[in-house]
């Protein structure tokens, strides 16, 4: 009978405790959501102030200007409002994905002609910087995934491979190999000065970068559309796509020797073409 008084006591007492925790956990949730919606609704007002400081720029610079210093002026702050407008972009993503707002429409889609339009669409930016983008092998890989996010997550690892590769002639190689019949696999890689060891845990943190005054300086920018990135957010967005979509991101780095990420993403199925490939290597 004590035995059976201590065990109820015992559980009561359980019981209680567990219900405490619930609820503490429940307050943390409930304040992690406001705290994000916060996030969604303060970038959200902030698109459409950024949006008309955009367009009075561009209509201040195609007037007739008698000072070249006003115009240098404007077309820095033109640039300050890129960078702006582009970390409230990513935070607004990032804040929707936080608080669930931000559905995947998935369709059938072939990795291979994402990540061909990619490389087309950074050729010019490429070229800018010197960089020899080049492909490697690019089979059809079919997955069940957002045309939209996808690409979103190749630009901004391909992006990242030519902004951060210094030295005219170095290369960013871009290719998609099947890793099993079950995964397809995306790999950017590049010649640039690598990151190093303490850095790599951190890489997908927000707001993380290696280098911060090399990241983003206004005053060596020169020009709006020329000004890339520098948000510390593009891998946070990687790494969010890529887990919306089953998948995982990988980085390997050494200093001096280049950087490699990796991207493993699940494929809906393999082409009969590309089945006898991967068993093959196997
Ligand atoms: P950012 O907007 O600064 O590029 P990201 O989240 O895309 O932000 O990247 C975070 C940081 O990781 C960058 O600031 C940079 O220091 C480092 N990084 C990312 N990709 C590369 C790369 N290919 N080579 C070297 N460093 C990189």
């Amino acid at each position: 009978d004590l035995r059976r008084r201590l065990n109820l006591n015992l559980r009561d007492e359980f019981g209680e405790l567990a219900a405490t925790f619930d609820q503490m956990l429940g307050r943390l949730d409930a304040a992690f959501r406001r705290q994000t919606q916060f996030t969604a609704d303060a970038s959200h007002e902030l698109r459409t102030p950024l949006t008309i400081i955009d367009l009075e720029l561009n209509r201040a610079l195609t007037q007739p200007h008698n000072c070249e210093e006003h115009r240098q002026i404007l077309e820095l702050v033109q640039s300050e409002n890129v960078h702006m407008t582009n970390i409230v972009n990513s935070l607004l993503l990032l804040a929707r994905a936080d608080t669930g707002q931000l559905t995947l429409q998935r369709q059938q889609v072939d990795l291979s002609d994402l990540a061909l339009e990619c490389v087309e669409r950074l050729l010019p930016l490429a070229r800018e910087h010197d960089i020899i983008l080049a492909t490697g092998d690019l089979p059809e890989l079919l997955v069940n995934g957002d045309p939209h996010y996808l690409t979103r997550m190749m630009l901004n690892l391909i992006e990242n491979a030519i902004k951060y590769t210094h030295g005219s002639g170095q290369r960013v190689h871009v290719e998609l190999t099947a890793a099993s019949d079950k995964w397809g696999m995306l790999r950017v890689q590049d010649d640039g000065p690598g990151i190093s060891d303490e850095h790599l845990p951190y890489l997908f943190d927000r707001f993380y970068r290696v280098d911060r005054a090399r990241s983003h300086n206004p005053s060596t920018s020169s020009g709006a559309q020329k000004e890339v990135g520098g948000t510390g957010l593009g891998l946070s967005i990687v790494q969010w796509i890529v887990q919306a979509h089953g998948g995982d991101v990988h980085v390997e780095s050494q200093p001096g020797k280049g950087t490699l990420f990796e991207v493993r993403l699940p494929l809906l199925h393999i082409p009969a073409s590309q089945e006898a490939l991967a068993t093959s290597t196997h």
